[in-house]
């Protein structure tokens, strides 16, 4: 497994409408591996390898506009904030970029990335009262995001030279490997963006044949209505589109066990139904057969809310089969986002199986 590069995938901040610094990383590691990459108007890296035939034949001629097109789709863009306002002590207020809860934030390292000054630290807090002197009211109080303040240890005229409205906020955490896992607060969705690379390098490295065009599209603004998705499927005009993302594993202390939507060290995750999508089963069918030939663990999985890119894409120009290859997440959207290393590698193996079998 090529660990290095999922780790400085999820240490580059990229939120959405900001992916650019992700997409430079993926830029460089696709070399190679494609015949097309470009950059589409929203920001969305576009990579297309025609059919290939078996080992040493290369690239089969004429082949690409007959051949069915798949696309996978993997979102770059992690959970943040935007610089809203900076007060004149110097204290920075954020508007979210994506969906988080407030009982994670508190006592937060956050990095705000300037346009002249590189990236900066900042201590991120809820206003209100520490432990000591809060009142029995306060310690109840879940606060909304408005009330969050960054702390740059300047004063208000240092910050305003410095930072900007509209810079960029990540959360500041990094990429760690423990026990059998592997844990940041990025792994939604670069643990897709690291598969796509790797799945499609594994094909190129063994000399697989595949007949159809293989289109990995490293999606922009997921995280806020999965609108790269939506423009860049509308281009491509998939037959079949993949989802490629992470999804929920609570198989942890709280949750019911029908709740937990997927299990670590169970495999990777076949997405059957979600807010955005229900998957096309004849789809969901081939990737498990796809699996099952190759020894490769999967589970299916329903997911009540939230959704994928492979949404978008279903319904995008005249429709396609549509389907979800996800990854179970412990602790999602938060920056101890924990996966099992186990999963990791089936995920990358699934998507290098299943894509040579699509004729
Ligand atoms: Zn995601």
């Amino acid at each position: 497994m090529n660990i290095d590069l999922l780790k400085r995938l999820c240490e580059t901040p990229g939120v959405p409408g900001r992916e650019e610094r992700v997409r430079t990383v993926i830029e460089k590691e696709v070399k190679g591996l494609f015949d097309e990459v470009y950059t589409d108007p929203m920001g969305s890296l576009v990579c297309r390898r025609e059919p290939r035939g078996g080992k040493g034949e290369g690239k089969k001629k004429g082949a690409g506009k007959e051949a069915t097109r798949v696309v996978l789709l993997c979102h770059m863009d992690e959970i943040g904030f935007y610089v809203r306002h900076i007060d004149d002590n110097g204290f920075v207020r954020v508007q979210n970029a994506g969906g988080f809860d407030t009982r994670n934030l508190f006592a937060r390292r956050v990095k705000v990335c300037t346009r002249k000054h590189g990236d900066l630290s900042g201590a991120m807090n809820p206003g209100g009262r520490p432990i000591h002197i809060a009142t029995d009211e306060d310690k109840k109080k879940i606060p909304e995001i408005k009330e969050f303040m960054i702390d740059m240890g300047m004063s208000g005229d240092e910050v305003r030279k410095r930072v900007t409205v509209g810079d960029m906020v990540v959360l500041d955490e990094p990429f760690l490997e423990m026990g059998g896992k592997f844990v940041s607060k990025a792994l939604d969705n670069r643990a897709a963006c690291w598969a796509g690379v790797e799945s499609v390098r594994a094909i190129d490295k063994a000399g697989t044949a595949h007949a159809c065009q293989i289109n990995v599209v490293f999606t922009v603004q997921e995280e806020v209505g999965l609108r790269g998705a939506r423009t860049s499927a509308h281009a491509i005009r998939p037959h079949i589109a993949i989802g490629v993302d992470t999804t929920l594993a609570c198989d942890t202390p709280g949750v019911p066990d029908d709740e937990a939507v997927s299990r670590h060290g169970q495999g990777a995750v076949l997405g059957v139904m979600d807010g955005s999508m229900i998957a096309d089963h004849t789809l969901v069918d081939e990737l498990e057969a796809a699996a099952k030939k190759n020894k490769i663990a999967t589970q299916r999985s329903i997911l009540p809310r939230g959704g994928q890119d492979g949404g978008a894409a279903q319904l995008a120009a005249e429709g396609c089969r549509a389907a979800a290859v996800l990854l179970g997440v412990r602790n999602i959207h938060t920056v101890t986002e924990m996966v099992d290393q186990k999963d990791a590698k089936a995920y990358v193996d699934l998507l290098a199986a299943w894509l040579p079998t699509v004729s």
